[in-house]
C-alpha cells in the first residue's frame, strides 16, 4: 500500500488533521476498531474558547495553575489564541453547542475553571464535534478510513518514518509507505482495570516511539478523574460523572451524608481528597448529590448520565449516587513542538498520544478536545508547508509481527516500565 499521508487514529485529532491537508494528497487513515469507538465519542463536558479578550488572562492562569505551573506557555498561548478559530470551523461543519434564544453561546463552568468559557452540547459534546467532523471527512474523496485496522510499528529509513507496519482487518500484516505519517492513537487508559478509556487504548504509539527512541515528555503525568460511577461488577470501561455536573451544582458526601470537600478543587488534588476520605470511611466510594441541580436543568444538559445511571438502578432525582475515581486522561506522550513534529523527521503525533506540554502536570477540564483540535491543525499545516513524496521502503521481516499478543504484551509492558521509571527518576 501507499500514501502520501498516514494518520493512524480516527478520533477528533485525527480527522480534524485530516481536514486540513491538501485535497490533492491522498490521506490515508487507519483506525484500530470500529469508527465511533475512540474517546473523542465520549467526551461529556465540553470544550473551552477564549469567549473575548477579557478571559484571556483568567484562561492562562487557570490552565498554568491547574498543570502546577508545569506548563509550556508557548503551548497554553497557541490552544487559547486558536481557539475561536477552532469553534468557527466547527460550526461550520454543523457542529451545535448550546445556545440562548438571542443565538449567543451559552458557557459552562467545570472544577478549578475561575468563569464560564466552556461550550457544551448538552453531555455528549464528544459525539457531537466527532460525528460532524466524521461525516465531513467522509465527503472528502482524497480521504479513505480503514477500520480494524492496527498500527503496529513505524518504518525508519536514515533517521526519518518512512511508513508503517499494520494489521489489516483480515489479520493480514502489511507495509505502507508514505511521506508522513501522524499517530493519533489517543490516551493509554486500556492499561488500567479501572478507566473511562476505551480499553483498546493502550498506548501502541508510545511503546512504538519508545522501541524507535522517539522523544518522549512527562510519561509520569496520568490524571486519575475523581468520580466515575461506582459498580460492584467487573465494568468494561468506568462511566464518567462529568465535571460539568459538579460546575452546576452537584455536591459529594461521605458515607454520614456530610459534605467533605469543595468539588470544585483541580481535578488531581479532587481525587486525592476523596481517596482519603474513602479511606477515613473504611468505603469503596464516597456520594454524589445531583439532587441539587434543577431538575429541568438535569433533563436538559445531562440526559446521557441521568439515563445511564437509571440503567444502573438510580433515580438520580431522589437519591446520591456512588462514585470513585478512576484514570482518566494523559498528559505526558510523545514528545513535541508546537507543530506537532516528534523528535524523528516526518513524524507527527496529536492529541492524548502527544506531549506539547500545554496541560503540564495536570489537565485542566475541557481543555483537552481544544489542545488536540489546535494542534492537530498546526500539524497539518506545517506538513501542506514543507510537501514530501514517499521514499522507497526498506526491507521488512515481517514474520517479527505474526504473534499479535506477544507483540501487544511487549507494548504494554514497555509504556507500564517507562511510566514507572519516569516516576522513580522524579521521585514520585
Ligand atoms: C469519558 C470521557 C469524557 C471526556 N470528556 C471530555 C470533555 O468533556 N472535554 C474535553 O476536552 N475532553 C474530554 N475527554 C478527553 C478527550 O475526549 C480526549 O482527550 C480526546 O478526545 C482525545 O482525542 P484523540 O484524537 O487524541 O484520541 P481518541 O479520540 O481516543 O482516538 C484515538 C484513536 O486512535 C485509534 N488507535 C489507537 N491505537 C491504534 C493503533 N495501534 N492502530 C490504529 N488505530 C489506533 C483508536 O482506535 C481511536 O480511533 C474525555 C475523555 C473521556 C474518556
Amino acid at each position: 500500500m501507499n500514501t502520501d499521508i498516514l494518520i493512524v487514529g480516527s478520533g477528533c485529532s485525527g480527522l480534524y488533521c485530516a481536514l486540513h491537508l491538501p485535497k490533492e494528497k491522498k490521506i490515508t487513515i487507519i483506525t484500530k476498531t470500529g469508527l465511533q469507538d475512540s474517546d473523542s465519542f465520549l467526551a461529556q463536558g465540553g470544550i473551552c474558547v477564549l469567549k473575548d479578550e477579557t478571559d484571556y488572562d483568567a484562561f492562562f492562569e487557570d490552565t498554568m495553575k491547574a498543570g502546577h505551573y508545569e506548563n509550556d506557555k508557548e503551548s497554553v498561548s497557541i490552544m487559547i489564541r486558536s481557539s475561536q478559530n477552532v469553534i468557527a470551523d466547527l460550526v461550520s461543519y454543523g457542529v451545535e453547542f448550546s445556545r440562548n434564544e438571542d443565538g449567543s453561546f451559552i458557557y459552562t463552568k467545570e472544577g478549578a475553571h475561575s468563569d464560564n468559557r466552556i461550550l457544551f452540547h448538552r453531555d455528549i459534546t464528544g459525539k457531537e464535534i466527532t460525528s460532524k467532523l466524521l461525516k465531513e471527512v467522509q465527503k472528502r474523496e482524497n480521504i479513505t478510513i480503514y477500520e480494524y485496522t492496527t498500527l503496529l510499528d513505524i518504518i525508519e529509513a536514515d533517521g526519518a518514518c518512512v511508513g508503517a507496519v499494520i494489521a489489516t482487518k483480515d489479520a493480514g500484516v502489511k507495509t505502507i509507505s508514505c511521506a508522513y505519517t501522524v499517530l493519533a492513537c489517543g490516551g493509554i487508559g486500556g492499561l488500567y482495570r479501572h478507566s473511562t478509556n476505551f480499553k483498546h487504548l493502550t498506548g501502541d504509539a508510545v511503546a512504538i516511539a519508545i522501541c524507535h527512541g522517539v522523544a518522549l515528555k512527562n510519561m509520569n503525568y496520568i490524571q486519575i478523574h475523581p468520580t466515575t460511577l461506582y459498580s460492584k461488577k467487573p465494568e468494561d470501561r468506568s462511566f464518567l460523572i462529568s465535571e460539568s455536573v459538579r460546575g452546576e451544582g452537584a455536591k459529594l458526601y461521605n458515607k454520614d451524608m456530610e459534605r467533605f470537600t469543595n468539588e470544585l478543587l483541580p481535578r488531581d488534588v479532587l481525587s486525592d481528597v476523596i481517596k482519603k476520605q474513602m479511606e477515613a470511611d473504611g468505603s469503596d466510594f464516597v456520594w454524589e448529590d445531583l439532587r441539587t441541580i434543577p431538575q429541568n436543568e438535569l433533563a436538559s444538559h445531562f440526559p446521557n448520565i441521568v439515563q445511564h445511571c437509571r440503567e444502573q438502578s438510580y433515580d438520580v432525582t431522589q437519591e446520591c449516587i456512588p462514585v470513585v475515581p478512576a484514570q482518566h486522561y494523559f498528559m505526558g506522550g510523545i514528545q513535541v513542538n508546537h507543530n506537532s513534529k516528534t523528535s524523528m523527521d516526518r513524524l507527527y503525533a496529536i492529541g492524548e498520544t502527544a506531549c506539547n506540554g500545554v496541560h503540564g502536570k495536570n489537565r485542566l477540564a475541557s481543555n483537552s478536545l481544544l489542545e488536540s483540535l489546535v494542534f492537530a491543525k498546526r500539524a497539518a499545516m506545517d506538513m501542506k508547508n514543507n510537501p514530501q513524496n514517499a521514499t522507497p521502503l526498506p526491507t521488512i521481516d515481517l514474520t517479527v509481527y505474526q504473534n499479535r499478543k506477544e507483540l501487544e504484551e511487549k507494548y504494554r509492558k514497555l509504556v507500564l516500565d517507562e511510566i514507572d521509571k519516569t516516576n522513580q527518576e522524579k521521585g514520585e
